[in-house]
């Protein structure tokens, strides 16, 4: 089994869903990523956090095996992200985002995380993700997911990050933004003249389109969930469904094993929507997941 490395935010989170209300609650992309991918492999992280970050909050990734030795506490205030949705739930609404710690940020990887196979550069500023993919040696695989705050804000470090990597995970909107396209159909060859061989772009109930230099297009529809309570994280657990599958298996990475892997990358997202924060991911066990996967399979192809 091959190991993940992933760089992304550690947050706490104020979000207001039609379903209620959860202020300072648990979540960050590589909080998400990482739950849902160590279900799979073996997860290392790699991030800040300020001192308000709770103990039980390191113990929830190390209880699913996440190596959280790449994670550094300084003084000041973790991540904080505000968002809400409201008609559309396939898109949040930012509030606010307070970078706090994670404005000063200059990564190190710990020695031993340097030999990591897969790498994944969840959503976070470009140029830490940057950062913390030219310390590793010679990665295997690696992914990118982001947000319209960096294509907007830092577009130049993003391109460079994306002409890098593997596969690109981006939302349909940002996918429009950072292309100037007008759907995820035409978006996505665009992105994958920008360097991936991959991207998937993410369509919230509507599912996604994973679109490959090598094969073209593969679409699914979400996992049907009729109450979701809280999207938030969707995105992350579903790239941590991926990664998670890609490094379960040995050998090449095949579009095959690809589009298997966005399969139960689908099961994730849907388990994570089910409640606020994390509460939801961190309880879902790999039966369970399965088990949904078999439902899953019977809806698409009869
Ligand atoms: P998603 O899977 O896209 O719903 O990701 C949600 C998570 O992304 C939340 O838990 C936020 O803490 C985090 N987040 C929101 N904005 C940013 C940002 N600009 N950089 C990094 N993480 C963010």
């Amino acid at each position: 089994m091959s190991e993940i490395l992933v760089v992304g935010s550690l947050a706490y989170d104020s979000i207001q869903t039609p379903s209620g209300r959860a202020d300072r609650a648990l979540g960050g992309s590589a909080n998400y990523f990482a739950l849902a991918a160590a279900l799979f492999a073996k997860v290392r992280v790699v991030g800040v956090v300020g001192e308000d970050y709770e103990q039980r909050d390191y113990d929830l990734l190390k209880n699913r095996g996440v190596d959280v030795s790449g994670l550094t506490k300084v003084p000041g205030k973790t991540f904080h992200w505000e968002g809400s949705y409201a008609g559309d739930m396939n898109e949040a609404k930012t509030l606010k985002t307070e970078l706090n710690v994670f404005e000063h940020f200059n990564p190190e990887l710990p020695e031993n995380f340097k030999n990591s196979s897969f790498v994944f550069l969840a959503n976070i500023s470009p140029d830490l993700q940057l950062k913390v993919l030219e310390q590793v040696k010679s990665p295997k695989f690696v992914g990118l997911d982001t947000m319209n705050l960096w294509i907007n804000i830092k577009k130049d470090d993003l391109l460079k990050v994306v002409s890098k990597v593997n596969m690109v995970l981006i939302n349909e909107g940002e996918a429009k933004l950072l292309t100037g396209a007008s759907n995820a159909i035409s978006a996505a060859p665009l992105i994958t003249e920008l360097g991936p061989e991959v991207v998937i772009i993410k369509r919230g109930e509507y599912g996604f389109a994973m679109y490959s230099k090598k094969e073209g297009f593969f679409i699914l529809p979400a996992m049907p969930i009729p109450q979701v309570v809280d999207p938030t994280g969707a995105g992350d657990s579903f790239a941590g469904g991926v990664f998670g599958f890609l490094a379960s298996r040995t050998g090449e990475i095949t579009i095959s094993h690809i589009k298997q892997a966005c399969l139960m990358g689908t099961m994730l997202a849907s388990h994570t929507i089910q409640d606020f924060s994390v509460k939801a991911l961190a309880q879902v066990t790999l039966a369970e997941v399965e088990k949904r996967l078999g439902e899953y399979k019977k809806i698409i192809l009869h």
